[in-house]
């Protein structure tokens, strides 16, 4: 079974996802932080982010492992990448990174072997429309802007890593939902069959019994 879980940016997807495979005893796949992870090595590499095969050579050739490092934990090429890729440094270059079609093949492609093989849960952009169309359960995660950055603000603190002030976050996030819904390469689109959920007044488990009950049918 297959869950897409799109969204725009700090709409709650990771936390929310991470649970509901929990609960479903379900794999979780976040693919956002695989674009992150090719983002800070372009970064890390002095890569232009204009330099669409150099690019897609790092998503092709540098293999993203998740859990490598402990719980959490995302690695590229070896290497524990799990702080690097929430750095305000990588928020800006990640949508540029992610929206070369080139890019976006070398990793729809490993999402793709990752559903194959087993029950998920996979959140990302895309998930529903081009990844997974023919995904068992698609949800779109919305929420309002100034929730969605109090939130990101809030994760970024705990993990210690990122931006906190939430003025910076908000202009940030929106500048990115912005680049991620206008580019041509599978922009970030509900799916026409997708359930729409707006998490701005509900809790954590609100959302998450939601969702679980639409994917055990328990929810019409
Ligand atoms: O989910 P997260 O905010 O970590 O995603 C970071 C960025 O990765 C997004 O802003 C978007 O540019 C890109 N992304 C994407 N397609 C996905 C997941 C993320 O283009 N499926």
């Amino acid at each position: 079974m297959i869950i897409a879980i799109d969204g725009p940016a700090g709409s709650g997807k990771s936390t929310v996802a991470r649970q509901v495979a929990d609960r479903l005893g379900f794999q979780y796949l976040d693919t956002g932080a695989m674009y992150r992870a090719v983002a800070y090595r372009a970064l890390e590499e002095g890569v232009s982010l204009d330099d669409e095969p150099a690019l897609a050579r790092i998503a092709g050739s540098e293999p993203i492992a998740f859990g490598e490092s402990g719980p959490g934990t995302v690695s590229i090429a070896g290497r524990d990448v799990t702080h690097e890729i929430r750095t305000a440094q990588t928020d800006r270059a990640v949508s540029p990174v992610s929206a070369w079609p080139a890019v976006r093949r070398a990793l729809t492609d490993q999402q793709r072997g990752y559903g194959r093989s087993h029950d998920i849960v996979m959140e990302g952009r895309d998930i529903g429309t081009v990844v997974f169309p023919d995904a068992d359960l698609k949800v779109f995660l919305t929420a309002r802007p100034e929730v969605r950055a109090h939130r990101r603000g809030l994760q970024n603190a705990r993990r210690g890593v990122g931006e906190t002030d939430e003025a910076l976050l908000l202009a940030s996030i929106l500048e990115r939902d912005d680049r991620d819904a206008s580019r041509s390469a599978a922009p970030l689109a509900k799916a026409e069959d997708a359930v729409e959920v707006d998490t701005s007044d509900m809790t954590l488990d609100e959302v998450i019994a939601c969702i679980v009950d639409l994917a055990t049918g328990e929810r019409p």
